[in-house]
C-alpha cells in the first residue's frame, strides 16, 4: 500500500466540514474541506 504523507485532519475528524456552535456546518478552514492535512515536516 501507498503511504502519502497525509493525515486526518484533527480538526474536522476527515468530514471536511465543521458543525458550527450555533448549527449548520462550515467548510473546514483548516484543511479546505480535503479532510486531510499535509504533514509537513
Ligand atoms: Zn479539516
Amino acid at each position: 500500500m501507498k503511504r502519502k504523507e497525509q493525515t486526518v485532519c484533527p480538526y474536522c475528524a476527515g468530514n471536511g466540514y465543521v458543525q458550527l456552535l450555533l448549527g449548520g456546518s462550515e467548510t473546514c478552514y483548516c484543511c479546505a474541506g480535503k479532510g486531510e492535512t499535509k504533514n509537513n515536516e
